[in-house]
């Protein structure tokens, strides 16, 4: 892989580029053409949070794409589903500004019809083109956890095109680059609830939010249990030794 901060990188589609220095990259990806969202962005949404060394971030927090109010102020998670995601954040004693906040697709996936312009999901070719910049995202940031908002993310992340957040939400997944991931429903979707189910769902939300705290908690105390495919890693994990 080459090593380079290089902004010929950022539209060159056959490139995984490996960069060394957060900042760098970001305004790099700011100028980001690699797929065709860059025609109808208004600015690239690049993941926000603390800029800190490698190991330091527990926690990011990764959702699809960035929706019409981030793709206006360039940044991820703002607007009424940015504020009702710090809401749940508080109410599960995390803060904020502790997290790396990002999406899987930088700029915004649109739908024109007429004067019309939707919000829609991004397709697999523009997931693949953004990859390299969430990728980069973990290598610099080495977070031990993934919290990923709904379903979309969860498939890109952890390369399961299976997944179903239904069946598979609150459940631990080896995620990439040795981080442990777990899903939630996005924002969005909990604000989409009315009466009782926008209840169930915001507290279902929040008490996810909090096993990724109990879990972040083990980890940086070394009590955490092993995870089922951490024990299958173990070499004579369920094995009988042949000496
Ligand atoms: S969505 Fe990602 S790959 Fe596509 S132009 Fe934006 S930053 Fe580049």
């Amino acid at each position: 892989m080459a090593v380079v901060d290089d902004p010929k990188a950022a539209s060159d589609a056959t490139v995984y580029s490996v960069y060394t220095d957060l900042k760098v990259m970001r305004d790099i990806a700011r100028t980001c053409t690699r797929c065709d969202l860059c025609k109808t962005r208004t600015q690239v949404v690049f993941g926000d949070g603390p800029y800190v060394p490698p190991g330091e971030i527990g926690i990011m927090m990764m959702g699809e794409a960035p929706g019409e109010d981030e793709d206006k102020q360039g940044k991820p998670f703002v607007g009424r589903s940015g504020k009702l995601l710090n809401t749940l954040l508080e109410q599960a004693g995390l803060k904020r500004e502790t997290i790396w906040v990002t999406n899987t697709n930088k700029c915004r996936p649109v739908l024109i019809e007429g004067k019309s312009v939707k919000n829609r999901a991004p397709t697999p070719p523009e997931q693949k083109a953004c990859e390299i910049w969430w990728q980069n995202e973990i290598d610099l940031l080495k977070p031990q956890i993934i919290l990923c908002l709904g379903a979309t993310a969860a498939k890109k992340i952890l390369d399961n095109k299976g997944f179903m957040i239904t069946k598979d939400r609150g459940k631990w997944f080896q995620g990439p680059k040795n981080t442990e991931v777990l899903v939630s429903y996005h924002p969005s979707y909990v604000m989409r609830q009315q009466g009782e189910a926008f209840t169930l769902i915001k507290d279902t939300v929040v008490e996810d939010l909090r096993e990724v705290v109990r879990r972040l908690e083990a980890l940086r105390a070394g009590t955490a249990p092993l995870q089922p495919w951490q024990k299958s890693n173990k070499p004579d994990d369920g094995q009988l030794s042949m000496f």
